[in-house]
């Protein structure tokens, strides 16, 4: 899950009922805050791709020399920055994730540094976890070894599809062989928690070649898989010009059914919709943003969440660059939650999760609209829904559906 973007990817209809309440000026969106918990978690957005996915909308650039540079020398800038902010002394940092982009473009001793300044200025909790999204084709044994000795201790493998005709009409640049490979290099490098990210539902991929994929990969035997149902926003090449050979819904719901099944008989636990798990295995970072725990941003259009405040870094690698030099933080948006966006991202984000939410968090919402109650029952009938003590979730069946149910939810 990459928070890069939007503050956090609410369905329309909560920004709608929600009213925006006013923003405060961009800086103090982030000094001005006092966070509600003594630790936190940092996303490094890392913005540079050898090449665009036909599929992704990130904020991406292509890579060259002179702009790594100049990003990397506004991202220390940042970090003594943010690191001045006056709470920062009293927090400490539970996990760092470099997403992008493709993090794995930074050479060694590029990531030990930001790492190095980073535990210079700011204190980390026990159990620092550091997770590198990387792409098969820019790993190899010394950068892994370097990574590895720098404390990353969390690989998140960009694999996406395992079929060689696929994968270059979706944009990737490496092959299946190349994948495996890079895995087992990772291993090689002494990382014991590599998590693997696939897409399903992309143009000719049928229920036989996902299945081929699903097993290919869980052969490997990796700690955590990510997989994500293709969807297509304006900001990628595809969400404008439209792609032929999209499979129909009914093979993309075999497609989620496919893997949840073939994870559950290999022992994963399917603990987020698009997430799976070995035992101690989830991700640390991303359960920040499913507890709506709080996290710092780095990097150009990366977004954070201090005290009540989610926040949003300008995007272009140059204006980031810009307002650095100029001793500026580069924050383009802030804007403080009404309690009724914070009910609706603790529903949302919750329900995402196997832990639920608390029941009294959707007794508040259903009190506040009584017409709800029919629908909860509904739900926990046709067991989209249930109870588990004190907490209710959703039923895989349930994740499934789960865009729907938040329509009426939220
Ligand atoms: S999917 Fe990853 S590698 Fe491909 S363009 Fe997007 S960020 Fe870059």
């Amino acid at each position: 899950m990459n928070p890069e973007g939007d503050f956090v990817p609410l369905p329309a209809v909560v920004a709608r009922r929600a009213a925006r309440s006013s923003l405060p000026p961009p800086e103090e969106g982030l000094r001005g805050q006092r966070p509600r918990s003594d630790t936190l978690g940092l996303y490094v957005h890392v913005p540079f791709c050898t090449k665009k996915c036909y599929f992704c909308s990130f904020n991406t650039a292509p890579m060259d020399e002179g702009s790594m540079r100049r990003y990397l020398d506004a991202l220390h800038r940042e970090i003594d920055l943010v690191a001045a902010a006056p709470w920062a002394s009293r927090t400490r940092l539970e996990s760092a994730f470099f997403g992008g982009g493709t993090p794995s473009l930074l050479s060694g001793a590029e990531l030990n540094g930001i790492l190095d300044h980073v535990r210079e200025r700011l204190a980390l909790a026990e159990g620092f976890e550091v997770t590198v999204e990387s792409n098969p084709e820019s790993l190899d044994l010394e950068k892994l070894r370097r990574y590895r000795a720098s404390g990353v201790n969390r690989i998140s493998l960009g694999v996406q599809a395992m079929d060689d005709a696929i994968l270059p009409a979706i944009g990737r640049l490496h092959d299946a062989h190349g994948s495996r490979h890079a895995f087992a290099l990772c291993r090689e490098a002494g990382f014991d928690n590599v998590s693997v990210d696939l897409v399903y539902g992309l143009p000719g991929l049928d229920l036989e070649g996902w299945t081929r994929a699903i097993r290919a990969v869980l052969d490997w035997e990796p700690d955590h898989l990510s997989a994500y149902g293709l969807t297509l926003d304006d900001g990628s090449l595809w969400g404008a010009t439209g792609v032929r050979g999209l499979p129909p819904e009914e093979a993309v719901v075999a497609q989620y059914w496919a893997l949840a099944h073939e994870a559950r008989d290999r022992g994963l636990e399917h603990y987020e919709i698009s997430n799976y798990a070995r035992p101690a295995r989830r991700s640390r970072h991303n359960q920040i943003y499913w507890r709506r725990g709080e996290y710092l941003a780095l990097g150009p259009g990366a977004c954070g969440f201090v005290g009540d405040v989610r926040y949003a870094n300008v995007k272009p690698i140059a204006r980031y660059a810009a307002l650095l030099e100029g001793g500026a933080l580069p924050i383009e948006r802030a804007e403080h939650l009404t309690a009724d966006q914070a009910l609706a991202e603790r529903l949302f984000l919750g329900l995402r999760t196997a832990d639920g939410v608390a029941r009294e968090t959707l007794d508040e919402r259903v009190d506040a609209t009584p017409a709800l109650r029919g629908r909860v029952d509904e739900w926990l009938g046709e067991g989209l829904m249930e109870r588990r003590g004190a907490r209710v979730r959703l039923t895989e069946r349930g994740f499934l559906v789960s865009d729907a149910l938040f329509v009426d939810l939220l």
